[in-house]
Parts: structure tokens; C-alpha cells; sequence
């Protein structure tokens, strides 16, 4: 039997009792008869609100139970058995506003073990009655406050607009109210309030000849969502056009900018690009949360060895430590990360980046534009006669850039930068590539540590499986020591082939993840140590063979072998660290 019709049916239980028992009260004679009223409401009321709680708990239970892969049957019978008990009691003992608090208490006690042993299970951010769980409630209650803006109280959309000023801060102007009448803007908020609730990172609206198809970047890779129509989608690109004060006219040549949004209660930041394509003006489009938590190193996912090594490396005076990897690697995360290491308040801190994506205290920042004529090269000359003690240069892209880097890292500064390559191996032949004398390089490196994210499997939906013989023998491991692995959820494999359940409850997606098996991302490092002999190597005889076979002599892993851990410990999937590791 379904566990969760019980409450139903003990519900036209209890109402066939009520209705039958005036006439039983009736048979049951010398009992003073008035006009009507033979209960007391008040207390009916109470007794119904209670029923409706509990019959309200047990169907959370039983959901919630299921999702988290708890014993349903088992809680599902506690919570009847404490709910029935209760009732009896009321029941037969009869003194209500007694019998009413045991009748709570005999629900509430076998809930409160439910909700012990759930959290246990749970994810960090799912636990519920927890402190932080408390705390979220009371400031959601405490601050709908009326000063919450006019439009998303129409729409439900916490997503509020500003343009930019001349003077590069973010305001309400006359620009964004005049669009607010516009066609496109309701649509506009709505396209980025899902973007952000999906945690996308871009927005890709690329026109074709008949609709508006647009996708997201949710944890590094492309996601089809609904279409627009065609005019809705001109409308909406037109809106982040005037938004970011662009040429609304020029269709054709390539434009960017910037915006900015209030989202709830942070600023988000916005850059948009636009160009003319076939069908028409495609346009994309970044989000920065600049209130987004910079991690530190004991965040990015780096095991404890190499967090010791690399803090050993960020507390040296003087030296270059390049970071590489491809575009949306999180190579600028784990470079923020290491500024975090340093006293940022005792040593003179610059950095120069294109852009400047977060503002950290106690730091200099200084943000290049090519179009005035500020490159990494020029301000980097500037920066050095302002006496720094550590410089963080935004990416290291020309042989002069890289000149610079290596000059200074030799001359008593210590210098972060990150590089366009592969892996650690490579990002020093790429610094040769680019014109680096290598004895310049040679003495200035001092490491390299390569970089990739991989998504998270998502906790809810990640489905158990055994390892295959192939799998063991990449991850390197025996079959005794690893007994299974996740994958993430498909929908096709794992749709239920004989469910006797409705057809709908098959297409439910997971809430968690959105049906993309993931959630988050975390890093897999490879850190390559400049020693002596790799030293004397780069001087010498820079070549990759030689380098890599003198890297694994020196104990270094490969990104698929720091990523392994990952797979053993069900972090990740197989299949994405194979897809991130290619
Ligand atoms: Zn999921």
C-alpha cells in the first residue's frame, strides 16, 4: 500500500467519526440538550489547524525522505503512529487543552528525530532548523521591506536596473526609467533573474532567421534554454543596448559595455558585447557578482600538500609564479586566492588586470584599456617606480609583458601571473614561444601551477556504479580499494522502465541541480616546482620532453591524476574529469 494515502484515509476516518458521533451523543441520553453549538468551535478549530500540520508534516516526510533515500516506510510510520496517538489520547482522555499539547508533542518528538537524522544526510546548504536555517527565515521575514522596487513588485523579479554614469558608478538615471515603458523590459529582467537563480556565468542570445535561441554558461558549459521569439529577442538586446549606453543604430559592427543591477540586496555587474552575425545582432553577455565570497586557498580545492607547498612558494621575496590553464579555468580565482595569503596591509600590493573582475581591500588595482593606450606592458613600467612588493599582472600575453615579469621577478619582487597553456610543462615553453630569453626565465620562475575545474556531482541525483576494469586502471587503483564510483543522472538511462507511478512524476527534474547532475565546480591542480635541475633544464635545453620527464622524476601530478581523488571520492564523475582532462 502507498505510505502516503495513510494520512488521506485517516483524515475520512476522523470525518465519519465527527459526523456520526452527534447522533451517538444523542442515543447516549441524559445529557442536557440546548439550541445548536454541542461543540465548541474554538477548540474544533484548533483541532483541525493541528490535523492539517500534521497531515502537512507527514507529506513533507514522505518527499523529503524519498529524495534523501531515507527509510520512507519507517518515518512515514513514526509520524502516523505519533499523529494517531495523539488523536486518541484527545480522544479518549478528553481534557483538551492538555491532551492537545501531548498530541503536539507526540508528533513534534518523532519529527525532531526525523529532522536530526535528515541533516546527517543532507547537504551543507539543505539542512533545515539549523542556526543558519533560522537565520535565512527571520531576515527573509524581516526584510521584505516596502522600500523593495516598484518593478519587481509587479513581476516578482528582484532584479533592478542602473545604468552607468560619466563617472563609471552605478545609478538609477533618466535612461533606465524612460525604458522602463520599453517593450522587452519586463522580459529583460526576467531573462537575467533565471540566469543568476541558475547560476549562469553568460548569457548567448545569437539570432537565426525565425526566433531568438538563448543559451547560459552554468558551471563552464553551454545550456539550451526556451527560445525568444525574434522581436522579443531584438527587443531585449536593444534594452541591454541603452542599458550600456551603445550605439542602438550600428547593427553591424562589433560594440561593448557595461551595466550594472541591483539583484536582491548586491550589485551585479554586467559586460556585453554585441555584433552583427547573418540573421542579425547577436549579443553576450557576462555576470560579476562583485559580492560573490573570494575563496581562499583552503577553498579552491586543492589538497592540503599543495596548499603547504604553495604557501612555502607565496612567502618567497622574489620570483615568478605563473598560473595557466584555458579561458574559464579559475585561473583569477586561485591568484586572488594567493594575494589572500599575503599581508595585503604590511606590503605594498598592485595589481593590473583587464578587467579588474573583484576589488579587493589593502590592494592597488589598476585596469588596463588598450583603446587609451594603458597595456599591460605600459602600466606595468609605471607600477614598478611606485615601489611594489607583490604584483599581480592579469595575464601574461606578449613578449614585452613577459620581460617585464621576469625583470621584476629578479629584481626583488614577487610576481603572479597566468598564462594561456595546457599544463605546467608547456606554459614554460610558451613563455619561450613568446620570446623570453631563457636564462631570463630560468632564473626568475620559480613555479607553475596548471589549472582546470571540474563540475561537482550533484548529491541528490548522482547515481551509484561499479567501476569498470578500464576506469580502475586510469584512476590506478585495485578494485578492492575503490568498490563504486557516481555518475551524474541520465535521464534517458535512468527513467524508471516499470513505474507504476503517473506519467508525470517520471519528467520531474531535479531541483537540486536543475537536471544537469552537477553542481559548482572545484579545481584539479598540477604544481610544478622549479628545482635545480629543472632550473639548469630551461637554461640549458628547453625542451617539453625533457622538462616533463624531469617534472615526474620531481614527484609532480598530472591534472588527471590529482583529478582521480575526486572520481574515488564520488566528487566528481569519470566522464568529467575525461571531458575536462582532454
Ligand atoms: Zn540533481
Amino acid at each position: 500500500m502507498d505510505v502516503t494515502r495513510l494520512p488521506r484515509i485517516f483524515l475520512a476516518l476522523v470525518l465519519l467519526v465527527l459526523l456520526l458521533s452527534p447522533s451517538v451523543v444523542q442515543a447516549a441520553a441524559p445529557f442536557p440538550r440546548g439550541p445548536g453549538f454541542y461543540y465548541d468551535l474554538v477548540k474544533l478549530g484548533v483541532l483541525i489547524l493541528s490535523f492539517i500540520c500534521w497531515v502537512r508534516l507527514c507529506a513533507w516526510v514522505d518527499t523529503d525522505a524519498a529524495e534523501l533515500k531515507l527509510e520512507r516506510v519507517f518515518w512515514n510510520g513514526i509520524l502516523l503512529a505519533g499523529g494517531v496517538g495523539g488523536f486518541l489520547v484527545i480522544w479518549i482522555v478528553g481534557i483538551f487543552w492538555v491532551t492537545i499539547i501531548v498530541a503536539w508533542a507526540a508528533v513534534c518528538g518523532p519529527a525532531y528525530w526525523y529532522v536530526t537524522v535528515r541533516n546527517r544526510q543532507a547537504p551543507e546548504d539543505d539542512r533545515i532548523l539549523t542556526p543558519e536555517h533560522l537565520t535565512l527565515i527571520f531576515t527573509r521575514w524581516t526584510t521584505r521591506a516596502p522600500s523593495e522596487p516598484e518593478d519587481a513588485k509587479i513581476e516578482g523579479v528582484p532584479v533592478r536596473f542602473m545604468s552607468r554614469s560619466a563617472t563609471g558608478e552605478a545609478e538609477e538615471s533618466e535612461r533606465v526609467e524612460r525604458l522602463r515603458e520599453s517593450k522587452g523590459y519586463q522580459a529583460a529582467l526576467r531573462l537575467v533573474w533565471d540566469a543568476i537563480q541558475r547560476r549562469a556565468t553568460d548569457i548567448h542570445l545569437e539570432p537565426t532567421a525565425k526566433d531568438m535561441p538563448v543559451r547560459f554558461r552554468i558551471d563552464g558549459v553551454m545550456t539550451t534554454i526556451e527560445p525568444l521569439t525574434r522581436t522579443m529577442g531584438d527587443a531585449i538586446v536593444n534594452i541591454f543596448k541603452v542599458l550600456c549606453n551603445l550605439d542602438i543604430t550600428e547593427k553591424r559592427k562589433p560594440q561593448d559595455g557595461s551595466f550594472s543591477a541591483q539583484v536582491e540586496d548586491r550589485l551585479v555587474e554586467f559586460r556585453v558585447a554585441t555584433a552583427g552575425a547573418v540573421a542579425g545582432e547577436k549579443l553576450v553577455m557576462r555576470i560579476l557578482d562583485a559580492t560573490a565570497q573570494l575563496a581562499d586557498l583552503s577553498q579552491v580545492g586543492m589538497t592540503e600538500d599543495m596548499q603547504n607547498q604553495l604557501c612555502d612558494l607565496i612567502n618567497h621575496p622574489h620570483g615568478l609564479i605563473l598560473v595557466c590553464g584555458p579561458t574559464g579555468s579559475g585561473k583569477s580565482t586561485t591568484l586572488y586566492a594567493c594575494l589572500h595569503e599575503i599581508d595585503r596591509f604590511s606590503q605594498n600590493v598592485i595589481t593590473v588586470e583587464n578587467p579588474v573582475e573583484y576589488r579587493l581591500d589593502g590592494v592597488t588595482q589598476i585596469e588596463v584599456n588598450p583603446k587609451q593606450g594603458k597595456t599591460f606592458a605600459s602600466e606595468l613600467r609605471s607600477i614598478l617606480r611606485q615601489d611594489p612588493d607583490v604584483i599581480l599582472i592579469g595575464e601574461i600575453r606578449d613578449k614585452e609583458t613577459a620581460e617585464i615579469a621576469c625583470q621584476a621577478a629578479q629584481t626583488g619582487h614577487l610576481v603572479f601571473s597566468t598564462l594561456h597553456a595546457n599544463d605546467s610543462v608547456t606554459a614554460i615553453a610558451r613563455m619561450i614561444d613568446l620570446g623570453t630569453p631563457p636564462f631570463m626565465l630560468s632564473s626568475a620562475l620559480i613555479a607553475v601551477l596548471s589549472q582546470r575545474l571540474v563540475r561537482k556531482l550533484c548529491r541528490k541525483c548522482r547515481k551509484r556504479v561499479k567501476p569498470s576494469e578500464e576506469t580502475l586502471k586510469k584512476l590506478k587503483v585495485d578494485r578492492d580499494a575503490v568498490r563504486h564510483i557516481y555518475r551524474a543522472f541520465d535521464p534517458e538511462e535512468d527513467r524508471p522502465k516499470h513505474s507504476d507511478e503517473e506519467d508525470g512524476e517520471e519528467l520531474q527534474v531535479c531541483e537540486a541541480c536543475g537536471g544537469t547532475g552537477y553542481v559548482k565546480r572545484t579545481g584539479i591542480f598540477d604544481l610544478l616546482v622549479i628545482t635545480d635541475k629543472i632550473r639548469e633544464l630551461i637554461r640549458e635545453n628547453p625542451n617539453i620532453p625533457e622538462l616533463r620527464k624531469a617534472a615526474a622524476e620531481g614527484g609532480q601530478q598530472t591534472l588527471f591524476e590529482d583529478g582521480a581523488r575526486l572520481v574515488i571520492d564520488g566528487e566528481t564523475s569519470i566522464q568529467e574529469l575525461l571531458r575536462v582532462c582532454k
